[in-house]
């Protein structure tokens, strides 16, 4: 069986982290700041004290970090995953990133004797707990085949989507689809309030019909019980616009929705991406 090297306990990495340990791999964990470790060491986790540390402890690595400077950092600081002197591993980034940083780094593990994929994850903590993430990978068949069994232990679907920075560039286009939907949720909810109709029915409504989804219900619901607490930070979203609009996203929705999201992150950043309710309507 694989050992298993995890960097990155945030919000999606602990959880996810967890059902591979739960999965009986042998697992060693890697995370910036300490303390976030420690509940997983009583699982029976091993802490490194490095990227590279870990890398050496470890067949396929695992990725879940906020951004491409966070990913920069893990792989070419001077502990660096690029610093370690193994071969054969298997390194699979699950953040959020650019598929130019992939295409830059897959090259580069390449180099060093190993394999890159990048396979990042729609759903949120709720989906990672439970084992219902959707994955889409980039890079080539080999690599996705000796990832998949293990990436099954994480999600519902699995898929290869192309090369190198393709399942980065799927990501992109689903959390540019969120965007739309979060911000219509929200304004639409502004609109009907603004004509008396009660939160709680118009939600009611939306919910029963063909416009209702689990997605809408959830944020629905967030909005009624006033709880803004971030599953997915907005923080994050709006960092994902930033990417889309630096590969390309200049479609009249894409414009507003990118706007809209960095104007509200420096008051919101660190709610909910529904909390962009808030920033559309301050009385909310
Ligand atoms: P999070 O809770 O903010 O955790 C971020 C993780 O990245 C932490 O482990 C953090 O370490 C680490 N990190 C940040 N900057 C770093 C740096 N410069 N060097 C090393 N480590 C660094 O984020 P999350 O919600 O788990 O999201 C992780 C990724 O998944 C993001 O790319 C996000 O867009 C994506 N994602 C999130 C969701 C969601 O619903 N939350 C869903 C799908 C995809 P520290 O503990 O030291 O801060």
């Amino acid at each position: 069986m694989y050992k298993i090297g995890w960097i990155g306990l945030g919000k999606m990495g602990e959880p996810m982290c967890r059902q591979l340990i739960g999965a009986g791999y042998p697992v060693v964990v890697y995370n910036r700041s300490k303390g976030k470790e420690e509940a997983l060491k009583v699982l029976g986790a091993v802490v490194a004290s490095s990227p590279a540390s870990l890398m050496q402890q470890a067949d396929v690595i695992f990725l879940m970090v906020s951004d491409d400077q966070a990913v920069s950092g893990i792989f070419n600081g001077e502990q660096g995953l690029l610093q370690a002197k193994t071969t054969g591993k298997l390194l699979i980034n699950m953040s959020t990133v650019s598929p130019s940083i992939s295409k830059v780094l897959a090259p580069l593990c390449k180099q060093q004797g190993n394999n890159y994929l990048d396979a990042p994850v729609s759903g949120s903590v709720k989906q990672a707990e439970e084992r219902q993430l959707v994955i889409m990978a980039g890079g080539d068949e080999t690599t996705f085949e000796r990832a998949k069994p293990i990436l099954e232990k994480l999600g519902k679907l699995v898929m290869r989507v192309g090369p190198t920075g393709a399942g980065n560039a799927t990501k992109l286009a689903m959390n540019i689809l969120l965007a739309f939907y979060t911000q219509g949720l929200a304004e639409a909810v502004i609109f009907a309030k603004r004509h008396d109709i009660r939160t709680e029915d118009f939600m009611a409504l939306v919910n029963i019909s063909a416009m209702g989804s689990p997605f809408i219900k959830m944020k629905g619901d967030a909005i009624m019980e006033n709880n803004y607490r971030a599953a997915f930070a907005l923080k994050h979203l709006a960092k994902d616009l930033r990417l889309a609009k630096s590969e390309g996203l200049a479609t009249p929705l894409g414009e507003v929705a990118f706007r809209t999201f960095q104007q509200a992150e420096p008051a919101f950043g660190e709610d909910d991406i529904i909390a962009v309710i808030r920033q559309l309507n301050p009385a909310q």
